[in-house]
């Protein structure tokens, strides 16, 4: 199960979807499914809306749902990239959106997977209230997933905020008690108390570095931060 975030799709754009970006994810995931791994994807939508920075006016769960929407455009996009490489993909939202793609069901899903297709599941949860990090462990878990990976913008966990501090040094392994009692900003508690509880293990790394998508999905150990 890889993670991507909305915002690492943007690039250096500061909205939206950087062209380069995805094709370069797209190329890489390509790699790995050829190698005969099978890949889930959940997509983020935070390049476009957050339901918990929302804005005045909007009830928080409205919000959610206007932010869950927003993942599914970076699913389709997200799509389109990997049908471009020549990888074929299936979406699935959690809330139907039959036109443009498959609801989402677990056996199908799994069937996509084995027969060598990626699924990439838009809409979160489908639920207000949680994120697209639960989301993916949710997903994880249902589908039998062997690891969570969660690109991101730096190398992994580091004991400080590495880009306010130069010397912040990166942990390699981490017990998910340590990510849960310290207050390390990795993901949510909810997020990896489910991966805890289904003994999926986290990888957390940095998508920015070329061949990281694809070295973590092939389960290289060299590769960030592996919390289990
Ligand atoms: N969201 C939600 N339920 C979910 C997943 C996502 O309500 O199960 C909403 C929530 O408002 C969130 C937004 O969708 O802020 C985008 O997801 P997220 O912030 O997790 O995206 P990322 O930070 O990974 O880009």
């Amino acid at each position: 199960m890889l993670k991507l975030s909305g915002e690492a799709l943007q690039g250096g754009m500061g909205f939206g979807v950087e062209p380069k970006v995805l094709q370069a994810v797209a190329r890489e995931v390509k790699t790995a499914v050829q190698q005969g791994v099978e890949v889930a994807i959940v997509v983020g939508g935070g390049n476009y809306f957050r339901g918990a920075t929302a804005h005045e006016g909007l009830d928080r769960a409205t919000a959610d749902y206007v932010g869950m929407l927003a993942t599914c455009m970076n699913a389709l996009m997200l799509q389109s990239a990997l049908e471009q490489e020549g990888v074929a993909t299936r979406v699935q939202t959690a809330i139907e959106m039959r036109e443009i793609a498959e609801p989402y069901i677990r056996r199908r899903a799994i069937r996509h997977l084995e027969r060598g297709r990626v699924v990439i599941f838009g809409a979160g949860t489908g639920n207000p209230f949680f994120t697209t990090d639960t989301a993916a462990a949710l997903r994880a878990a249902e589908i039998g997933g062997d690891a969570f990976l969660k690109a991101t913008k730096v190398d992994g966990v580091f004991d400080c905020d590495p880009v306010k501090n130069p010397n912040a040094k990166l942990h390699k392994e981490l017990g998910y008690r340590d990510v849960t009692t310290s207050g390390l900003q990795v993901m949510d508690e909810t997020a990896i108390t489910l991966c805890k509880e289904n003994d999926i293990p986290v990888v957390v790394f940095n998508l920015y570095t070329p061949g990281n998508i694809m070295r973590a999905l092939l389960g290289d150990p060299n590769v960030g931060t592996t919390i289990s």
